[in-house]
């Protein structure tokens, strides 16, 4: 957690603190982020505003700044991005809208339609109710930073300039790296205009991933993964600035949620990841010491998945089942 302001704005939430150079403004904090930090960021956001963010297509200028690095525009401040005397390039943007945020069009199916033929309404509606035009929005921007080039922020024109120049020759030399940074806006809780209670946040992939390994455990019963999620969320972000909230759907998934996430990893054959790896591990060892045979014939194994269920110990089950192909 670190922010280079010696004096931090009263009304800073809690996951603003670790942002670098940070400055609220209408209600939206701005700042800088590293790499490192930018998940954890947007995560907490999340869980303090209780709302998910529909999120724009990327903008990316990634692939033309590494092909045509020479002509990528280099820039001191821009925008909401403050100067602080390290000249960077925009690498990416998206931007970020409250999921309550427009009314949502949608299309009337033409059978729903023919039960109405006194309805002259037009084929696409506002959706009424849930949409609330919230105008809490958000950007994240991907910069690229050359410290090496920092100069004092009151510098002239000209000694700009020539830094500037100088980093040119150097992008088109490849012999200067920037530094990836992000600067991002997001709006604090007071923004937006509904009440933040995350019953439609769709689930975390943290807590997706914890599902995949319960099943992968031969763990899928509905109620008894709520109850071991609960102790999970509870345990693994006890110490967060921005503790998971009971209402949040993202980290306390409904019933059904976890059913239809148990199903879609089943159907999706994910199930056996962990056999899998031990599989992999087992047969890899095998190869390796089996040295009575030639290497063209002790690669040639097969494994059938074990019928019977297995208690805890995943890797004697599979090992039962492999063998050589007879030739
Ligand atoms: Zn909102």
């Amino acid at each position: 957690m670190s922010t280079t302001r010696s004096t931090l704005p009263a009304t800073l939430p809690a996951w603003g603190l670790f942002l670098n150079d940070v400055h609220v403004k209408d209600g939206f904090v701005n700042g800088f982020l590293s790499e490192a930090d930018i998940d954890k960021v947007l995560d907490l956001h999340g869980r303090a505003c209780l709302t998910d963010y529909v999120k724009s297509h990327v903008d990316n200028f990634e692939k033309r700044h590494k092909n045509r690095g020479e002509s990528s525009r280099l820039l001191w401040s821009y925008g909401t991005i403050p100067a602080d005397g390290t000249p960077f390039i925009v690498i990416s943007s998206q931007e970020l809208q409250c999921q309550r945020g427009q009314p949502k069009k949608y299309h009337v199916k033409e059978e729903e339609r023919s039960d109405h033929v006194y309805d002259k309404k037009p084929r696409t509606h506002l959706q009424k109710g849930r949409k609330e035009g919230c105008p809490a929005t958000g950007c994240v921007k991907k910069l690229l930073k050359f410290p090496s080039h920092t100069i004092p922020v009151e510098s002239k024109r000209s000694e700009k300039q020539r830094v500037i120049n100088d980093l040119k020759e150097k992008l088109a030399s490849k012999s200067v790296e920037g530094l990836p940074t992000y600067f991002v806006t997001l709006p604090m809780e007071s923004v937006h205009n509904h009440k933040l209670i995350g019953a439609t946040r769709r689930m975390n992939s943290d807590i997706r991933n914890k599902v995949q390994e319960f099943v992968s455990d031969n763990i899928t019963n509905t109620k008894l993964i709520k109850r071991l999620l609960r102790k999970y969320v509870q345990r693994q972000y006890s110490s967060d600035v921005v503790k998971p909230h009971v209402t949040d759907r993202s980290y306390y998934p409904h019933e059904r949620d976890i059913t239809n996430c148990v199903h879609s990893i089943m159907s999706a054959g994910k199930y056996s990841h962990l056999d899998q790896l031990n599989l992999e591990k087992i047969v890899t060892d095998w190869i390796v010491s089996d040295t009575t045979k030639p290497i063209e014939e002790r690669t040639k194994v097969y494994y059938r998945k074990s019928s019977t269920e297995f208690e805890g110990d995943a890797l004697s089950s599979v090992e039962a089942v492999i063998g050589t192909i007879e030739t």
